[in-house]
């Protein structure tokens, strides 16, 4: 059964946004790293990046309207050239903002500074670290990236990230090795906290735990791998309904890096843009259009309803 289907089954179709708390911001896809997991396909020779004035587009949209969070996200957001003036501008709308992080990245010639500016504004730290053993990232993410990250951890750290009462928050992020569903959110971070304390003396503020989705880079590797059906077999095999009214895309949307709205990053990813009838382009932004737009879902969506649910900011149940 397609997902769409499914939804119709349960009486979920359409699925309709009931609310819009996040702006998405995705800067480009150029990155330092070349992930195979990576739904946007991101890697060092891409070179789609955000223009100042979607910038700023972006910007009067989150300060004009209701929007309570911009999330910043990429690529490696850190690699644009206006990266610093974005992060200063949307901190001073004095509403919730979240950069999202390979944490190498800000191990880059130029970047060392940003932990730095991320403790002064107040900006919250998503970072992603899909293992606490250095041979489990460097297989997933290239040799050397997890003393990379684990350095920038340290910065973060001694800036006050992590800290209790510093209210500087430091999330990192779990996604699976293979074509397997996240662990029980609670006891890996559990598990995370025991062993970076022990092991890097690291602390943090919590994880989020995301499942891969069926699509980009991760698609294609397994699809060679002929792993690909089984995969969305069990996908469906876990829809849960619960997970399936809470995916994000009902509460967020996603702007491109050229200033198109998609119901979420992973559409995005797809080329999927949001159905007729509300605006295409944040140029347009409309808060109560998009606030109860109809989403586009299609079979990847299987991916945020399997088990616990998964989201940008992890389990949803
Ligand atoms: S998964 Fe993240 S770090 Fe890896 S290539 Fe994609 S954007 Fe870069
Ligand atoms: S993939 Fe996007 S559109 Fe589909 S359920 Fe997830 S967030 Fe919503």
């Amino acid at each position: 059964m397609n997902f769409n289907e499914k939804l119709e089954s349960e009486g979920l179709e359409p699925l309709r946004a009931t609310a819009l708390r996040t702006l998405q911001l995705n800067l480009g896809y150029g990155c330092n790293l070349s992930c195979n997991h990576c739904h946007v396909e991101a890697g060092p020779e891409r070179t789609e990046a955000m223009s100042r004035e979607v910038m700023e587009s972006s910007l009067r949209a989150f300060r004009d309207s209701p929007v309570e969070v911009m999330d910043i996200t990429g690529g490696a957001p850190e690699g644009h050239p206006h990266y610093r003036w974005l992060v200063e501008r949307a901190s001073a709308a004095g509403k919730r903002l979240m950069v999202r992080t390979n944490l190498s990245a800000i191990m880059q010639k130029g970047n060392r500074d940003l932990p730095l500016l991320y403790a002064r504004k107040g900006v919250e730290v998503v970072a992603s670290l899909p293992c606490y053993l250095s041979e489990n990232v460097d297989g997933q993410r290239g040799k050397g990236v997890f003393e990379d990250s684990i350095k920038a951890l340290r910065a973060l750290n001694m800036v006050g990230y992590g800290k209790e009462g510093s209210g500087l928050k430091l999330h990192l992020v779990y996604n699976p090795a293979g074509p397997s569903l996240p662990p029980d959110q609670a006891t890996l971070e559990a598990d995370y906290k025991r062993e970076l304390k022990a092991r890097n003396g690291i602390i943090f503020t919590g994880l989020y735990v995301i499942t891969n989705m069926p699509i980009g880079r991760f698609s294609k590797s397994l699809e060679s791998e002929g792993k690909l059906d089984s995969y969305m077999e069990k996908l469906s095999d876990f829809f849960n309904v619960e997970a399936a009214q809470k995916v994000m895309c009902r509460n967020s949307i996603s702007v491109a890096w050229n200033g198109i709205l998609y119901d979420c990053d992973f559409n995005q990813a797809l080329g999927l843009r949001c159905l007729k009838g509300v605006p295409g382009h944040i140029d347009a932004f409309d808060y109560e259009a998009l606030s109860r737009r109809d989403v586009l879902t299609a079979s990847h969506c299987y991916g945020c309803a399997a088990g616990a649910g998964s989201s940008c900011t992890g389990a949803t149940i």
